[in-house]
């Protein structure tokens, strides 16, 4: 499933393209729904719209134009991707056909993406997007302070506490492993039992571990492809996700691995406390 950095990668990579070639000339629905039902009036709303800009909160990409603001989860296997006019997939589900004449495909084999229409004016009370916590890039609203006082009492593991999508968004499972691992601290910590420093060290990794990952242009796992169809190759620089059984990159102990909370967890019993 693409996480935050791969994401941000897809977003930046529209952007590049909408920029250059910024109004939608028409868009077509391949289909009624693809996780939920997309609202049918879309392309009669954004067409001829022209993009201001594209913006991304925790996984949505939003597409921003005066009339509206076309809302996408990529989902497990949602991709954009640049083709050739008469080129169609039955994977497709939507196609924008920008000024140049080329054509943007939404493609997702599985279908756990979305596509929405956001009326100007309704995106903090929309569905998806009301109650999201704060964004693990943004300094002045995630730091260690801020950390550290929301997980007051609370007994939860720390891993499960920062995948919570109304603490903070984006920390997904790969990156939440790491984070911890950069951070020293063992996944299955209590979240209240954190000291004012380790909640430094933890947002200041959460965020450190992101950013090298969007430069790296995402995680390549599975079906995710950049929008220009590049391999993303964040990858080969983990440290402890998905390296059950090998030996620590740093103190070459053996690295474990547990499921905690639904989901596969990885650590270094050396390093992390
Ligand atoms: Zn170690």
């Amino acid at each position: 499933m693409p996480e935050l950095p791969e994401v941000e990668t897809v977003r930046s990579g529209l952007e590049k393209i909408l920029r250059d070639d910024p109004v939608i000339e028409e868009i077509e629905l391949k289909r009624a729904d693809i996780r939920f039902p997309i609202p049918q009036d879309l392309p009669r709303v954004l067409k001829g719209q022209r993009v201001e800009r594209v913006r991304r909160r925790a996984k949505y990409l939003l597409i921003d134009t005066p009339k509206g603001t076309l809302l996408n989860h990529l989902g497990m296997t949602g991709s954009w991707r640049l083709v050739n006019a008469g080129e169609e997939d039955i994977h497709d589900h939507c196609y924008i056909r920008l000024g140049s004449g080329r054509r943007l495909a939404f493609r997702d084999p599985r279908r756990f993406g979305m596509l929405d229409l956001i009326k100007p004016g309704q995106e903090s009370s929309h569905v998806r997007l009301k109650g999201l916590g704060v964004e693990p890039l943004d300094a002045i609203s995630f730091h260690g302070e801020f950390l550290h006082a929301i997980s007051r009492k609370r007994k939860i593991a720390i891993k499960v506490f920062i995948m919570d999508q109304r603490v903070v968004v984006g920390v997904g499972n790969i990156y939440a492993s790491e984070a911890l691992f950069r951070a020293g601290l063992k996944p299955t910590r209590a979240a209240g039992r954190l000291s004012r420093h380790e909640a430094d060290r933890l947002a200041l990794a959460c965020r450190s571990v992101l950013e090298e990952a969007i430069l790296a242009g995402g995680s390549s796992i599975r079906d995710y492809r950049q929008a220009g169809g590049e391999e993303g190759g964040f990858q080969h620089a983990h440290q402890v996700y998905d390296r059950g059984g090998e030996p620590c990159r740093v103190c070459g102990a053996k690295i474990r691995s547990k499921v905690i909370g639904g989901r596969s967890t990885y650590w270094c019993p050396k390093c992390q406390k």
